[in-house]
């Protein structure tokens, strides 16, 4: 047992304006402790797609105030009696998930993300008797129920492992799920925060080639430094989509707009092949798909959602023994308002971290 005396504060939103940098530094209650619970004095927290989405209410109406970021790293200060898999001081992390049921068949089968009453990191309210919103990692201190609290390994540093825990987790699941290794080409849509981490995995698992696709050529060069075999700019290269027209077995889609070249996308898919949608569009609305796109190219297209506890650990363990280099830039906690204008604006080359000072 550790002392508490410590406080909960952080940067809220309060109304959809505060994606607009208006988030407000307050204090604010985390869930009821209970004894399965660990609070962590954050180090880091990543700065995720899904934060403006919910500072914006584009997902829906956000229950405000909130505190967003999901890729939470720290130290644990206070231990559950409940708790075996973590001590006082360890270093830990929590992704987009704080909580599940436990006892429906998705969660019993290892499917927690798909638990109908899952917990987000933030936003979402922990079922009675226990009820209070759950707050994110733009902040002090966060508590989490264990089963969703992961430890760091020593080979990581806390920068780089924050942003693994949700913008890592959500294109390592699906391409491990979906076979990306020897024998297979893999294409990655919309070379951002999750796209840069797709490019990265996809080739720590052996694919035969890893393609990015972005819109912009002025891209190109830093996709083939991050390890890109090869790069397909949609807005610049002439008709890009006939000239590599089923050339992937295997596509994971991070972009969200409603208004990308989605059937393109599914045209660079060889026979068999499956595009997996992880980015998620405002109000969820993709573009229409072509149902002959999908019948005469005999194609797949599925999605996915973050990745369960076990995986995000198999996924560190990886990037240790790989030595994987995420490509991060630091920011101070104080700048957090700034940092999500930038994200917007599309400035990260690839991953904000926050960073709170000792
Ligand atoms: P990000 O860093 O902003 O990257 C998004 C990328 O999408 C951009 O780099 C951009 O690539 C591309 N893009 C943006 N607008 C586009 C358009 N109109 N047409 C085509 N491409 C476009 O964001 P992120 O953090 O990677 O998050 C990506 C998405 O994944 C978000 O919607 C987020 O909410 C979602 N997400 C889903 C899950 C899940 O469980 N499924 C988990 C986490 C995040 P270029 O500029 O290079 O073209
Ligand atoms: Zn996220």
């Amino acid at each position: 047992m550790a002392s508490t005396d410590y406080k909960f504060e952080g940067w809220l939103g309060h109304d959809p304006s505060s994606v607009k940098g208006n988030m407000k530094w307050g204090e604010f209650e985390p869930k009821k402790w209970d004894e399965d619970d660990v609070d962590i004095k954050i180090s880091h927290c990543g700065v995720c797609g899904s934060d403006t989405h919910t500072l914006s209410s584009g997902w829906g109406p956000t229950p405000y105030p909130c505190c967003v970021g999901h890729e939470i790293v720290g130290k644990a200060v206070r231990v559950g009696k409940n708790v075996k898999s973590v001590k006082v001081g360890d270093r830990v992390g929590v992704g987009a998930q704080a909580d599940s049921c436990g006892t429906c068949a998705d969660c019993k089968n290892g499917n927690e993300p798909h638990c109908f009453n899952g917990v987000n990191t933030y936003g979402s309210l922990y079922k009675a008797p226990k009820e209070r919103k759950s707050m994110g990692g733009y902040a002090t201190y966060n508590r989490t129920p264990s089963r969703f609290v992961v430890k760091i390994p020593d080979g990581l540093d806390s920068a780089s492992a924050a942003p693994m825990l949700c913008g890592g987790i959500t294109v390592y699941s699906p391409l491990k799920a979906n076979g990306a290794g020897p024998g297979k080409r893999v294409g990655i849509v919309g070379v951002g925060g999750l796209g840069h981490f797709a490019v990265l995995f996809a080739k720590a698992l052996g694919a035969d080639e890893v393609v990015g696709i972005s819109r912009k050529k002025t891209k190109e060069p830093e996709v083939l430094n991050l390890g890109a075999d090869r790069y397909i700019a949609t807005d610049d290269d002439k008709d890009w989509d006939k000239n590599n027209a089923r050339s992937l077995d295997l596509i994971i889609c991070t972009a969200s707009s409603a208004k990308m070249p989605m059937d393109g996308y599914l045209k660079l898919l060889a026979v068999g092949g499956t595009l997996i949608q992880v980015g998620a569009p405002d109000g969820g609305e993709l573009p229409p798909i072509n149902a002959f796109t999908l019948i005469f190219g005999g194609i797949k297209v599925g999605g996915s959602a973050i990745g369960t506890p076990r995986e995000i650990e198999e996924m560190l363990k990886l990037a240790e023994e790989k030595k994987i280099h995420p490509w991060i830039e630091k920011r101070s906690m104080k700048e957090a308002n700034q940092t999500i204008l930038d994200l917007e604006a599309g400035k990260p080359r690839y991953r904000y971290v926050l960073c709170n000072e000792e």
